[in-house]
């Protein structure tokens, strides 16, 4: 009787005490507006991904050479994303949601046609369109047409609509059982194991934070396999919130197993507080899921091949890719463009190469089954045999963004253009010390913004010239708007398209006077 009197006083006392802190870790339920008062997430393009304000970018300052005009490169630059964007107006990869340059159609075949007449207009005499078919065994899978919907519930305060989340990009092979699925959410942060053990998401749609570390190349291993657990555990889909500039779709990780969204920043961050506010509320949140997809197969495409014949028949060969998702005005259709410049620069007599220079705007990058290279070096055997080194051109100009002081209405911080462009990594497969001291020298002469460590990474389109056993050249950014819909014309520097091809075309001459040796030693 003794112990159970102060037992039964502690219930008695505790009980509102406990009350009235639920009360108290509830703000947000009793805060005004629909959605706990959260601001709501913009629409799409209602601000750019990144502010690139009045003040240019530092010029580059260099004797007159009009193929490598500035405004004439980035010009090209524009050509290039206008493929793209005609396309989504044709909406030719099955409606309006998803764009791009992709191998298999039209988009690509124009900017690959576009790109042959600039040889020949450059004079180059020998330039080819070379067809590719499909892989029998691959297909390229594409989402046309989706909606991510949470669902509105007057228990998050009263007028809280339906919310569609207009930054949300369906990644490969995801896939839906009749096109529609209903499901709570639930918030499973990093979703490490240490997290995850205390989570149950079963039946629900596992909602996982992404902060990238620069750019979303880098995660690809750690978000595909923790989604791969999440699907293991019963998830019934996963959204990926990627805490990248803006509220920009995001084409990147893949192989989740049910269905898998990218959320854009904004989006993200909303979806975030209302997850937070929601638990608080005990309410949990429901989300509407719709997609459409299909799967291609037997698609076509084609090269284009410009060759400047030299006196030796060694071959140096230079190549961009013409594949982008969306605008992909930095992937890579800054690359492309200063292929072109170089191709305008190699064909005047006056800087007529010893070697033989080939250009190579190549298809299929994105698409499974088509290789642009590998279908160069197998349709141009003797020039690949003489090849002494390749150059692969991708993602080269883009400006440099910092986080702003400043933020959006709704809290999520802005990024901000600088005068400069995003550090460009150039890797040298065979770490050639000839080739390495041209490519240290370079931010000093040309004003470059090379990242200050030597590599001999390859990757991107340098991985299809696997059948070059040469020095293989990679001259590439990555920044956080790649495989955005962020990357538009806007963001590139014409006086990095500039700077990137005064590098290119010195790198060029000076390796095609070089004995063989000194590249390959
Ligand atoms: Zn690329």
């Amino acid at each position: 009787m003794r112990s159970l009197l102060p037992l039964a006083l502690l219930i008695l006392l505790a009980t509102p005490a406990l009350a009235q802190d639920e009360a108290a870790r509830r703000p947000a339920a009793t805060k005004e507006g629909p959605w706990f008062g959260v601001t709501l997430p913009p629409k799409s393009d209602a601000a750019p991904a990144v502010k690139v304000g009045p003040r240019a970018p530092r010029p580059a300052i260099f004797d007159a050479a009009p193929e490598f005009a500035a405004d004439t490169i980035k010009s090209d630059v524009e050509t290039i994303v206008g493929f793209a964007r005609d396309g989504r107006a044709k909406q030719e990869l099955g409606g309006t949601q998803m764009w791009g340059r992709v191998a298999g159609f039209r988009s690509s075949d124009r900017t690959v046609a576009w790109a042959a007449e600039q040889f020949k207009k450059a004079g180059i005499a020998d330039v080819t369109t070379q067809p590719i078919t499909q892989d029998e065994k691959s297909s390229l899978w594409l989402p046309h047409a989706w909606k991510v919907t949470l669902i509105g519930n007057s228990s998050f305060g009263a007028g809280s609509n339906n919310v569609v989340l207009e930054s949300a990009l369906p990644l490969g092979p995801s896939a839906i059982a009749g096109g529609t699925l209903y499901a709570p959410l639930v918030y499973v942060g990093t979703a490490s194991p240490a997290v995850l053990q205390h989570i149950d998401v079963k039946g629900k749609i596992a909602v996982q934070l992404i902060v990238p570390q620069g750019h979303m190349l880098f995660e690809r291993g750690a978000v595909d396999s923790r989604s791969d657990e999440l699907r293991k555990r019963g998830a019934v889909g996963v959204f990926n919130l990627v805490r990248l500039p803006g509220n920009e779709l995001s084409r990147d990780f893949s192989d989740c197993g049910n269905f898998c969204f990218n959320i854009g920043g904004r989006d993200g961050l909303f979806l975030e507080t209302v997850l937070d506010r929601a638990s608080q509320a005990g309410a949990p949140v429901w989300a509407r899921v719709e997609l459409e997809s299909h799967t291609y197969r037997g698609l076509r495409a084609a090269n284009g091949v410009a060759t400047i014949r030299g006196a030796s028949d060694e071959t140096i060969v230079l190549n961009a890719h013409v594949d982008g998702w969306f605008d992909g005005a930095g992937d890579n259709g800054d690359g492309l463009a200063v292929l072109i410049a170089l191709a305008r620069h190699f064909a005047a007599p006056a800087n007529q190469p010893q070697r033989t220079i080939v250009f190579v705007a190549s298809a299929g990058h994105h698409t499974p089954g088509i290789n642009g290279p590998r279908s160069f070096v197998a349709a141009n055997p003797e020039l690949a045999k003489k090849a002494v080194m390749l150059i692969n051109i991708e993602h080269v100009a883009q400006r440099n963004f910092s986080p702003a002081r400043t933020t959006s209405a709704d809290g999520y911080r802005e990024a901000v253009a600088d005068s400069g462009e995003a550090p460009i990594a150039v890797g040298v497969t065979n770490n050639s010390p000839f080739l390495q001291e041209l490519i240290d020298a370079g931010p000093a002469r040309f004003g470059v913004n090379f990242i200050s460590e030597r590599s001999t990474f390859q990757s991107g389109e340098t991985g299809g010239w696997a059948g070059l056993s040469v020095a293989k050249v990679s001259v590439m950014q990555a920044p956080p708007l790649y495989h955005t819909t962020g990357e538009v014309l806007d963001v590139i520097s014409a006086p990095g398209l500039e700077r990137i091809a005064r590098f290119l075309a010195h790198f060029v001459a000076a390796a095609d006077k070089a004995p063989r040796e000194r590249i390959n030693p």
